[in-house]
């Protein structure tokens, strides 16, 4: 299937235009290259009403059939990944390359997330009763994805909630709807009509659908910030909530290391996606036995990286996805210029048109700085030196987020101790950001609540609900 068309949502099997529009912008160019519908209060009515009407039959289905309609929509992702992937470099600005691996990611996230199977726990199995817990769906779903990896992670929580026999109401960032826009009409030809709901909207879309009587749940990913809004929104109703939040995530890089094997990779956990990833690492704490050598390559390596349009060949790293993040990632980067700290390379700000920062890389900033303190989401890396394991321990944990981590070193029994010692949701060992459908993924502290991924994100979009059976001859 080719995409053409106007951008439409998908509501009930429809697709609706609606009246007003909200233009969508190629951060490379700052050219406004699509208008997608602005969702009134009335369509978002229709799309949670379509989702209700559809939740008995799909909650009734069997779970093999739902586990076989996700994977057709996986490999339906699969059979498009040229289109969704050229348009997603224009709407986020990631290199095709990077598009490329969200595309595929999002199709096997599907198909990763369809082979999970809901547990059930036999309590007791007497002579006198017969009791289990099981797990049932727990409604509509609202979800609202971010916009630095659309497509991916609307997929962590369609892929799940669909497959525990909840329906949904997906809401993609106003900054990247459009392959939000075209996976809808993938889902369209494979769901029955309101099992899946997308619609796009401006900033009072969120708040209706969090404050909306009609979800049960909402499975939020975007900043700590919203995050917090999210929860108190959702209070008064009681909705249950996963909120996949913001992160501050520190690499420690152990003296034993082995800097020319791990600089690349360690340069590409800070920068890959231009930074904009909620595991990237935002503060790289180096052992001053490796400080200068690692700077070196760190720098060496980064001189050869090309920043520029996602759409050319060569490109490694795109603009910045949006301008309020450019204007943050510029302000932290004056912040710095004004305190007077070292930078390594970069800082400049590119004049072109386009969201471009270029890469940059800061020596050594205090510990009190905002570039160390403070989620930058972009281009802008502070490397810092320690002395001591239990200090370096020490600062890495003093942050309210508590999303990710890496240790890195030849020892790995010593980097794998270290590692169980940072408070995060997850911490790699020589790796970094390695996700899977079927494990667990969640901030500690305010980088969340609740996980996704794995059977305890499953159990996310379900409730226990226990069933005691007295057996007839005890009565
Ligand atoms: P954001 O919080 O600005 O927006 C996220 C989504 O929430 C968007 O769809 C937005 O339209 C919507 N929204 C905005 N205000 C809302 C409100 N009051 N109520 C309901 N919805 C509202 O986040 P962002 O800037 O799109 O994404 C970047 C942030 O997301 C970073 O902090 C990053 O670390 C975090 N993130 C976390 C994860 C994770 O899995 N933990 C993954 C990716 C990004």
């Amino acid at each position: 299937m080719a995409f053409e068309g106007e951008y439409a949502m998908l509501i009930g099997g429809e697709r609706v235009r609606g009246g007003a529009t909200l233009d969508v912008v190629n951060p490379a160019t700052e050219q406004v290259i699509a208008q997608v519908p602005d969702c009134t209060r009335e369509e978002l009515d229709r799309a949670v009403a379509a989702a209700r009407d559809a939740f008995p039959a799909w909650s009734a289905m069997p779970i093999e059939e739902r586990r076989r309609l996700l994977n057709a929509l996986g490999d339906a992702v699969l059979a498009h990944v040229d289109p969704l992937k050229r348009l997603l470099t224009s709407e986020q600005g990631k290199p095709h390359a990077e598009a490329e691996g969200e595309v595929i990611g999002a199709g096997y996230w599907l198909k990763g997330a369809a082979s999970l199977d809901l547990p059930v726990v036999v309590n007791e199995d007497s002579a006198e009763r017969y009791s289990e817990t099981r797990r049932v769906p727990l409604g509509v779903v609202g979800a609202i994805a971010p916009w630095n990896f659309p497509l991916v992670l609307a997929m962590f929580k369609v892929g799940p909630a669909l497959l525990a026999g909840n329906t949904m109401v997906l809401k993609p960032s106003p900054f990247t709807p459009l392959s939000t826009l075209r996976f809808a009409e993938l889902a369209d030809g494979i769901l029955p009509p309101g099992v899946l709901n997308v619609v796009t909207g401006g900033d009072a879309l969120g708040p209706w659908m969090t404050s909306h009587p009609g979800f049960a749940k909402i499975s939020f990913t975007g900043s700590t910030a919203t995050g917090r809004r999210v929860m108190e929104s959702a209070a008064p109703t009681l909705k249950r909530v996963t909120l996949e939040l913001g992160g501050n995530d520190a690499a420690i890089v152990m003296p034993d290391v082995d800097v020319t094997a791990v600089a690349e990779q360690l340069f590409w956990a800070a920068f890959r996606n231009n930074g904009q990833i909620c595991i990237a690492t935002k503060r790289m704490y180096v052992h001053r036995d490796v400080y200068e050598p690692l700077k070196q390559a760190l720098v060496a390596y980064a001189k050869t990286v090309k920043v520029g349009d996602g759409s050319e060949q060569g490109t490694q790293i795109g603009p910045i996805q949006n301008k309020p993040q450019y204007d943050r990632v510029l302000e932290l980067i004056q912040d710095a210029r004004d305190k007077g700290y070292t930078f390594l390379v970069g800082g400049e700000r590119a004049d072109v048109p386009g969201y471009f920062v270029p890469v940059t890389i800061i020596d050594n900033p205090p510990e009190d700085s905002r570039i160390v303190q403070e989620e930058q989401f972009g281009p802008v890396l502070p490397l810092i030196a320690f002395d001591d394991f239990d200090d370096v321990v020490a600062r890495a944990n003093a942050t309210d987020y508590g999303l990710g981590g890496s240790v890195w070193g030849e020892d790995e029994d010593a980097a794998f101790a270290l590692a169980q010692r940072i408070a995060s949701g997850t911490v790699w060992v020589n790796e970094t950001q390695h996700l899977s459908p079927v494990a667990a993924f969640g901030g500690m502290k305010q980088s969340g609540v609740g996980v996704e991924g794995g059977v305890d994100g499953l159990l996310e979009y379900t409730a226990a609900q226990t069933i005691v059976r007295r057996r007839k001859a005890a009565a």
